[in-house]
């Protein structure tokens, strides 16, 4: 069980003035490291307890205030400290394990050279599997780290680097004051690329095999990092309180990123061999400006409690596409944001787990729970109301506040209420009852045009006010031609919009506000047939949107949004949009939407579609999306072989590595012949990790129960990384292959928790999104409830509600259409 809020709290009341300096001595050929910390501490009653965490410590020693504790005081999670002084001295030193599940000291062996790479990843309560500390938030506390390690390794951290004085040995100066979570090590061969910028040492690393990919991208990374720094140093008044500014692609991270002080982790799956499509690059740059966002929001000011991440990562989200944007001249962040992101935050607030974007302090009653919580109401919901929150107090304001909001707090913590009462002050607005419509509630409103007299009538069901733009079309050579954009403020009051007599109307055109929204039948009309020719966009976004969510509502037959599909998005010109939406109807609509025997023709539409559009020689974003897409739903086995063979497709797009496993993903899928053969050819070309996974994840999906129970084996059975359980689940499920897979609905439902407890918090979360997903119906429905009536670990738990929920939609979409 994690740690409790009211222990949290509890601790929080007692101690003050924690400082640590931590020894870990990392050597490349063990199962375990050794840890070391001595931990300072305050404590305001004398005489009394509290307890420090470690995790699976073994050789555990623990002295304080220079008496030796006896090994009762450990109990494999935590270390009682009893009859404490006024100021304390804990000395603890453990042998603790490498993992290879990204919670902890994650070791990987690169295949490629056999090189070891170690890296601490602490988010959110792993700090504990790293070093003995006070687990939570808000006992911020100076650092000092001390690593011994292999001398020809690069060891990364937060702190300034000392200089060595014995060789193998790297020092690093106590940091600022941090929370536990943020405390990372990184030490391996890494390749590094490093410059200067106003004055400070700035640098992007790489496993060392990556060295063509980082040197590739080497540019553009610091183009990008300069960018958001520029940005970033000019908007905020608080100057940036760590030191050097590392960037470093490591291997396994369960996050996909994370903000540590001047040492930012990212998944090393943002440096993919071969190619980086442009919308990779975009999104890669909002990840690097939304990580600077959060050395200000998050970690100069922490969040006390979980209850308030949130906070942190709305803030950030916002931050992450504004900038990619403004500064670092990405143009189409928002409108990726609209059509890939704010989608599923619509489908989460639908759900059982819908939490108020700032949830009740008490209802994250501890930090499993919390976990859940990094969804996509804390980061697209909680983006989007932000920028509604912009645009109601101007940026200006926004900023006023927000700056407020750092100089008081810095190196400190705080809460919703300290944010919002500087943003009042900087306003002098209502903050607080904005707060309580946008923050405090779940769900979303709709926005409603009917026609009254043939002139449309704006109105809102639900409670918030809106600030948002209006645009009217006229049709023109059968497409969609904007007449007009208006501003409106909407409140309870309808308001009337007379300039869209006879004209097509779409509210929110702009992405201003976050609301479902629904059209008048005319506009509908209009829109089913016209989607693609519309201007802007961002609009389209907005439309394809709310068109998801009529399927998603039993509103539209899923064969209705597919017609709409395969007449509308071979038109569509920007890749984002076109691959959201080519993405949502495969997952959402074909695979869970339609009975089984129709999965199959469902998929041969959405192939249809792709090579629709890659027939009309589209932008190259959309050429690659539209052969991403054929390559997950083509049945032409000699097609996929020609291309493969060629190394690029008879559109004349040259495949990369990704690509290549993902049509022998297919290939095998569709139990082309000899399709193992090509996938053994394939990995003896490639001999790197992705080339490990993509043979994982392509013999899993093999049409052959021998294939499935080896699969089978590999993720339940044995200890695979957390990368190598994801892919080959990937694999193993498939729409197509119902009778087959059948059956492992309920070995899966049987066998998942026990893995989720023996591999812990993110684990767990990888076991939830390995969920089936085959046509499922009410039969599975009541296999899911009965199995969520026995004990499951909250994060799994939670994942499974979430797909609970979304299968009885689907179901029921099923239903009102069969
Ligand atoms: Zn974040």
């Amino acid at each position: 069980m994690s740690l409790t809020l009211a222990e949290s709290r509890g601790r929080a009341a007692l101690l003050a003035d924690v400082d640590y300096q931590v020894h870990l001595t990392l050597a490349a050929d063990q199962d375990t490291f050794e840890s070391t910390s001595v931990v300072r501490f305050t404590c305001s009653q004398a005489g009394a307890s509290c307890f420090l965490e470690l995790a699976d410590g073994a050789e555990v020693e623990v002295t304080l205030n220079g008496k030796q504790l006896p090994t009762a005081a450990y109990d494999g999670r935590r270390i009682t400290l009893p009859e404490l002084a006024l100021t304390n001295e804990a000395r603890v030193s453990a042998r603790l394990p490498y993992v290879t599940n990204g919670d902890g000291m994650h070791r990987f062996v690169d295949p490629v050279d056999g090189e070891t790479y170690v890296s601490a990843y602490c988010g959110m309560d792993n700090a504990q599997r790293v070093f003995a500390c006070f687990d939570q938030p808000d006992l911020k506390s100076p650092i000092a780290l001390d690593v011994t390690a292999d001398e020809r390794w690069t060891v990364l951290a937060s702190g300034r680097r000392l200089d060595p004085q014995i060789p193998g040995r790297r020092r690093f100066a106590a940091t600022p004051p941090i929370p536990t979570y943020l405390f990372v090590v990184c030490a391996g061969p890494w390749h590094s690329t490093v410059f200067e910028h106003s004055g400070r040492s700035f640098g992007w690393h790489a496993r060392r095999s990556l060295v063509t990919e980082l040197e590739r991208d080497a540019e553009e990374l610091r183009r990008v990092t300069v960018a958001c720094w520029d940005y970033y140093t000019t908007i905020f008044e608080e100057p940036y309180a760590f030191d050097d500014y590392h960037q470093v692609f490591v291997p396994g991270l369960n996050w996909g990123a994370q903000e540590n002080p001047g040492c930012v982790t990212y998944r090393d799956e943002m440096l993919p061999p071969g190619r980086v499509s442009d919308q990779a690059r975009q999104r890669r740059a909002m990840v690097i400006a939304h990580e600077m966002a959060h050395m200000w929001f998050g970690n100069l000011v922490t969040a006390r409690w979980f209850d308030d991440s949130w906070l942190s990562e709305s803030f950030a989200d916002y931050m992450g596409f504004l900038v990619a944007d403004r500064a670092a001249g990405f143009r189409d962040t928002w409108v990726d944001f609209d059509a890939a992101f704010l989608p599923m935050a619509y489908d989460a607030d639908e759900r059982r787990s819908t939490h108020p974007v700032a949830p009740p302090t008490e209802g994250v009653t501890d930090i499993d729970t919390a976990y859940g919580n990094f969804d996509s109401l804390s980061y697209a919901k909680g983006n989007a109301v932000v920028r509604q929150l912009v645009t109601w107090l101007g940026e200006e304001g926004f900023l006023a506040g927000v700056n407020g909001y750092l100089t008081r707090h810095r190196f400190g913590t705080a809460s919703l209420t300290e944010f919002v009462s500087a943003l009042g002050d900087a306003s002098g607005r209502d903050v607080a009852g904005w707060v309580d419509a946008w923050l405090r509630t779940t769900g979303f409103d709709t926005l409603v045009v009917a026609r009254e007299a043939g002139v449309p009538v704006l109105s809102r069901t639900g409670s918030r006010s809106h600030r948002l733009r209006v645009t009217s079309y006229d049709v023109v050579d059968g497409a969609l031609r904007p007449a007009s954009t208006r501003a409106v403020d909407l409140g309870d009051d309808p308001v009337s919009l007379p300039e869209g007599r006879d004209r097509v109307v779409v509210a929110n055109s702009h992405g201003d506000t976050f609301a479902r929204l629904r059209l008048d039948d005319s506009s509908v009309t209009a829109v089913k047939a016209r989607l693609a020719t519309v201007p802007d966009p961002m609009t389209r976004a907005v439309l394809w949107t709310a068109l998801g969510g009529l399927v998603r509502g039993a509103e539209l037959a899923p064969w209705d949004y597919l017609d709409i599909v395969g007449s509308q998005l071979p038109g569509e010109e920007h890749g984002s949009v076109f691959e959201a939406v080519l993405e949502r109807a495969r997952r959402h609509v074909v695979t869970r939407c339609l009975p089984a025997d129709h999965v199959a023709s469902g998929l041969d539409m959405l192939a249809a579609t792709c090579r629709g559009a890659l027939d009309r020689a589209p932008a190259p974003a959309v050429a690659l999306a539209a052969v991403r897409g054929l390559a997950s739903t083509s049945r032409d086995a000699g097609l996929l072989r020609c291309w493969l063979a060629d190394d690029r497709t008879d559109t004349g797009v040259a495949l990369d590595p990704r690509l290549r496993w993902d049509i022998l993903r297919r290939l095998a899928e569709i139990g082309a012949s000899s399709a193992s053969d090509l996938v053994e050819a394939e990995r003896r070309c490639d001999p790197s990790v992705a080339g490990e996974l993509g043979t994982a994840r392509a013999l899993a999906a093999l049409p052959e129960a021998a294939a499935k129970a080896s699969a089978w084996d590999a993720m339940f059975g044995g200890e695979p990384s957390n990368r190598l359980f994801a892919e080959t689940a990937q694999g193993f499920w498939s729409a197509e292959q119902h009778d087959l897979l059948a059956p492992y609905v309920d070995r899966y439902l049987a066998e998942a928790p026990a893995l989720a407890v023996r591999r812990g918090q993110s684990f767990s979360l990888i076991v939830g999104q390995a969920f089936p997903t085959i046509p499922m119906g009410t039969d599975d429905l009541a296999r899911l409830d009965s199995a969520l009536l026995s004990d499951i670990p909250t994060v799994l738990r939670r994942a499974w509600e979430d797909r609970r929920d979304d299968l009885a939609l689907a179901v029921a979409v099923r239903q009102r259409f069969d």
